[in-house]
C-alpha cells in the first residue's frame, strides 16, 4: 500500500500512534495511509476546532483550515482551538499554532479567505475530503456543489443549540446536501452550546477517518439528529434526488 518515495513511519510516530495503531482496523499500514492523506477543514470555529484536533492528533498527514474571521470573545464557549490569548487573532493563525504545538508531524495549511464559488475550486485543489465545519448554509452548498463536481467526499456537520446533524456524501453514489434541503436560508446569528459541536464535531473526524482507511460504514444516506437535550441521536433515510441541481446529472458509476 505504500507508495514509492513516502516517507514511512519513524519510530516516534509509531510510539504517538501505538494505541490506534493497535486497533484491528488500523494497524500500520493504513496509519501511514492516513499520513499520505490531505484534508480540508472549511471553518475554524465551533465544529471545525474538534475536527482539526482530532484529525491532527490522529495524524492526518496535511490539514488545510480555511476561515476568514478573527476571534472575538463570545467565540469562546464553543470554538475550543481559540484562548483569551488569541482574541483579534486570525482564526487560521490561531488554529495553526495549537495544532502545530499538538502534532508536529502533521503539516497544516492555514488559508484566511472567505469561500466564494470563484475561490472554491483552488481551495480544495489536492484534497482527498472536503469537511463542513461552516456555520451557513449559502457556503455549505458552494462547498457541496464543488465536492461533487471534483467528485470529492463531503462531511457535512450543522449546530444549533443542543441540537446537531451529520451526513456524509460521496459524490455520484450517495445523496448530497442539497438532495436533502432545498428550503429557505436559516438566520444568520444562531444560538449554541459549545459541547454541541464536540459531539457532531467528532462524529465528522470519525467519518473522515474510517473514509480515508476504507473502513466501517459510512454515514451516507442517513442523516443523523443528534439531541443533547435528551441524548438521543435519531436516523432519517436520504435518498439521492435523480432530478438534483448539483448531482442529479453525475452518474452512480464509483470512482473508487
Ligand atoms: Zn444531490
Amino acid at each position: 500500500m505504500s507508495k514509492a518515495g513516502v516517507p514511512m513511519l519513524t519510530p516516534k510516530e509509531l510510539e504517538r500512534y501505538d494505541r490506534q495503531i493497535m486497533i484491528g482496523e488500523i494497524g500500520q499500514e493504513r496509519q501511514e495511509k492516513l499520513k499520505r492523506s490531505r484534508v480540508l477543514i472549511a471553518g475554524a470555529g465551533g465544529l471545525g476546532s474538534p475536527i482539526a484536533t482530532y484529525l491532527a492528533a490522529a495524524g492526518v498527514g496535511m490539514i488545510r483550515v480555511i476561515d476568514h474571521d478573527h476571534v472575538s470573545l463570545s467565540n469562546l464557549n464553543r470554538q475550543v482551538l481559540h484562548w483569551e490569548e488569541d482574541l483579534g487573532s486570525r482564526k487560521v493563525d490561531s488554529a495553526r499554532t495549537k495544532l502545530r504545538n499538538l502534532n508536529s508531524e502533521v503539516e497544516v495549511e492555514a488559508i484566511a479567505e472567505t469561500i466564494t464559488e470563484r475561490n472554491v475550486s483552488r481551495l480544495v485543489d489536492g484534497c482527498d475530503g472536503i469537511v463542513d465545519a461552516m456555520d451557513n448554509l449559502p457556503s455549505r452548498y458552494i462547498l457541496n456543489r464543488c465536492a461533487i463536481e471534483k467528485r470529492i467526499p463531503f462531511f457535512h456537520g450543522a449546530i444549533h443549540g443542543f441540537e446537531g446533524r451529520a451526513m456524509t456524501v460521496i459524490p455520484g453514489e450517495t445523496a448530497c446536501l442539497r438532495c436533502m434541503y432545498r428550503g429557505p436560508v436559516p438566520q444568520v446569528k444562531f444560538p449554541v452550546i459549545g459541547v454541541t459541536p464536540a459531539v457532531i464535531g467528532s462524529i465528522q473526524a470519525t467519518e473522515v477517518i474510517k473514509y480515508l482507511l476504507g473502513i466501517g460504514r459510512l454515514l451516507t444516506n442517513r442523516l443523523l439528529i443528534y439531541d443533547g437535550l435528551k441524548i438521543t441521536f435519531s436516523e432519517f433515510i436520504i435518498n439521492k434526488n435523480p432530478s438534483c441541481d448539483h448531482c442529479g446529472s453525475l452518474s452512480t458509476s464509483s470512482s473508487r
